[in-house]
């Protein structure tokens, strides 16, 4: 008996010891896979969603010190009949500084029942093209604004926008496709701690929840999943992790079901800090060569109109989202983000390499 109960002890150590090992080495391998702040500022990174409209004197040395370029997105919005678009400047600002920037062009479907709408529109694509863009967006007015002459809301799996994807394929453009919003805009504002709540409270034009007559998010993202079916040969990196960044879930499905799809993290980040860590870690592990670095950011206004303390506040912050974003990606830490409290990633070397530019660079050698 008592050799029997010290054999049960002496097991129950001996298992305890085993698992805290395992643990122990766990963590270890993790803490040793962690890369360093030096290794993270050598990574080569690109933003590939980033709408520096106007130049800044400070941006060409920050961009250098972390060894970043980034992609000027233009977006064209519509105000009233007419369309607001971008494009100019950020061919001036990437004329300026080719070895920093890349150029991404748009295009909306407004006047997709004119006999000329392909023509002119795939002209206009055609001259960007030439001029440097090699991407084109899609915004969330295809879906959310945009009407055809009956007044139908005109989503992107339009069979009438083919010819367009079409001369896509054909010229192995990327489409960077902000279709839809976080489910959050179709919701009430409730919850203050919601990553997208500020964002709704100052900007309730885009708050769906508002407007009935806006189809439902069910609708949009179903003709949007239905766009990337059809069109097996484009490819789309859809911006803001699809628009369903708040359930990863949702996203590996939809990632297992089209090849052609990959999924860029711009302001996103906050719904990710709200699942668990581990899991999402997990998730940018099995889907390295399909995730790609966005931020989003951007400078609204041109230079000469802010005062030099604006400026420099203006580039410590920017310092300091980056940062933040690479913290959670490359650090084991406890952090917030975006209101929300998380740990970081720690995602290792070669995934990080994937995701700030292998998977961009890629899309580059298979289009232009
Ligand atoms: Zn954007």
């Amino acid at each position: 008996m008592i050799f029997f109960i010290g054999f049960r002890e002496l097991f129950y150590q001996i298992w305890l010891l085993l698992f805290f090992c395992l643990i122990g080495c766990q963590q270890a391998k993790v803490s040793s896979n962690l890369v360093s702040e030096e290794d993270l500022k050598q990574l080569r990174k690109i933003d590939v969603h980033a709408h520096y409209k106007y130049p800044r004197s400070y941006l060409p040395n920050f961009f250098k010190r972390w060894n970043m370029k980034a992609m000027l997105v233009d977006v064209a919005i519509e105000q009233g009949d007419s369309i607001v678009k971008n494009f100019d400047n950020y061919l001036t600002h990437y004329e300026l500084l080719p070895e920093l920037f890349y150029l991404c062009t748009t295009f909306t479907a407004k006047g997709i029942d004119s006999p000329d709408y392909i023509d002119k529109t795939i002209a206009q694509l055609k001259s960007n093209i030439a001029q440097g863009a090699r991407m084109v967006k899609v915004w969330k007015n295809f879906g959310m604004v945009t009407k055809d002459s009956k007044g139908n809301y005109i989503q992107i799996d339009d069979q009438r926008l083919n010819p367009i994807w079409d001369f896509l394929v054909e010229n192995k453009i990327t489409v960077l496709a902000h279709i839809a919003d976080p489910e959050q805009a179709w919701r009430p504002l409730e919850d203050p701690n919601n990553p997208h709540y500020n964002y709704y409270k100052s900007n309730p034009q885009y708050h769906a929840y508002n407007f009935p007559e806006i189809p439902s998010y069910e609708t949009i993202i179903g003709a949007r999943d239905q766009w990337v079916k059809n069109n097996p040969d484009l490819k789309i990196i859809a911006a803001h992790i699809l628009s369903m960044s708040n359930d990863i879930d949702a996203v590996a499905q939809r990632l297992e079901a089209y090849p052609n799809l990959s999924v860029e993290l711009g302001a996103r980040f906050g719904d990710l800090a709200m699942q668990d860590s581990e899991k999402v870690r997990i998730f940018f592990d099995k889907y390295q060569d399909r995730i790609l670095f966005g931020t989003d950011y951007g400078t609204g206004e041109a230079e000469y109109q802010k005062s030099s303390e604006a400026l420099l506040a203006e580039a410590k912050n920017l310092e300091e989202r980056y940062q933040l974003l690479f913290d959670y990606l490359t650090k084991q830490d406890s952090m917030v983000l975006r209101k929300q409290q998380t740990k970081g990633l720690a995602l290792s070397k070669s995934v990080l390499e994937k995701i700030f530019s292998k998977n961009y660079l890629k899309f580059l050698t298979r289009s232009n």
